[in-house]
């Protein structure tokens, strides 16, 4: 039985299973996704809350034990299993999401989910420890980076509780924290490659300061630049080559006061303030 091709780590401890659903305050006319169900022991929890479940198993294994251990009972008809790889799966409409995933998935799954419209209520995700320490991460400290960054732009984070790796069959080599991801509604009409654009440059250095990543990496003024001219040409808009582009990218850092910024310091505010900037003069990330 190959636990490590699915990161198949059983969650045991019934108290942590129940702490998981009841966090998520499910309502009886809720529609739940499911990630990763193996063998059920949140899915009977959370079918006995809400009005459906969809579930998302990639091992056909998993899939058909959960199947069993409802057969035949009510919660049967409001349970739905989809086999096959959640981060190639079509999402259905869900209103919360509750998942103990693997954690190689991470990260697509948080970014899978906050990007599916319309927008969930809630979700109750249990990550390996440090990576939901960088999820709550606050701009200033030690853990701030570019996927606190990220989230935090389009989301709420919260710690929900720690899980020792002892409630786990096998457990696993990491400890583990739930936390609630609470999407922001409306979200902010900032497109997320744009945002993502300029986080992957000032957090690639996140010590140094925000010029030297512009001008210190090879390749990202080029980038821009090229991204300024498809952007001009699908205006038909001219190019404004009066002044070269670097001084152009060099005065919105020096007129936004971020030149000197380091991104280990700066705020979500202060990234939209500098994507803004940017934007005015037509210069693009994505
Ligand atoms: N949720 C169960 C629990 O708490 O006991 C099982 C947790 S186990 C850590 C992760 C589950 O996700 C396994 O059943 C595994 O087969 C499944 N899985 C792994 N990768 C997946 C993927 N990309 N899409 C859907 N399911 C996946």
């Amino acid at each position: 039985f190959n636990t490590d091709k699915f990161g198949q780590h059983i969650l045991k401890n019934p108290l942590v299973a129940q702490g998981i659903v009841d966090k998520a305050n499910l309502k009886p006319t809720d529609m739940v996704l499911e990630v990763g169900p193996g063998t059920g022991n949140l899915t009977v929890r959370i079918l006995e809350k809400a009005k459906k479940t969809t579930v998302v198993e990639m091992d056909p294994r998993m899939a058909a034990e959960l199947s069993k251990r409802v057969q035949g009972k009510p919660e049967q008809r409001k349970l739905e299993i989809m086999i096959g790889d959640f981060v190639k799966t079509d999402l259905p409409y869900f209103d919360v999401c509750i998942s103990n995933t693997p954690y190689q998935i991470s990260s697509p799954l948080v970014f899978k989910i906050l990007s599916h419209r319309p927008l969930f209520r809630c979700a109750i995700l249990m990550f390996q420890r440090e990576f939901a320490l960088r999820l709550l991460a606050r701009p200033g400290s030690n853990l701030w980076c570019r996927l606190s960054a990220n989230v935090q732009l389009y989301a709420k984070v919260d710690h929900i509780m720690k899980v020792s790796r002892n409630s786990f069959r096998p457990p696993p080599q990491v400890e583990s924290s739930v936390v609630r991801i609470t999407p922001l509604n409306p979200p902010p009409p900032i497109p997320f490659e744009e945002f993502d654009g300029l986080t992957r440059i000032v957090f690639t250095r996140r010590n140094k300061v925000v010029r030297a990543c512009f001008f210190g990496a090879k390749g990202v003024l080029d980038m821009l630049e090229a991204n300024y001219k498809v952007w001009c040409a699908e205006r038909e808009v001219m190019v404004d080559d009066s002044v070269p582009f670097s001084q152009v990218v060099d005065a919105i850092l020096r007129d936004t006061g971020c030149a000197d910024n380091r991104a280990a310091k700066m705020d979500i505010d202060d990234l939209l303030k500098l994507l803004a900037a940017f934007h005015e003069k037509g210069i693009h990330f994505s």
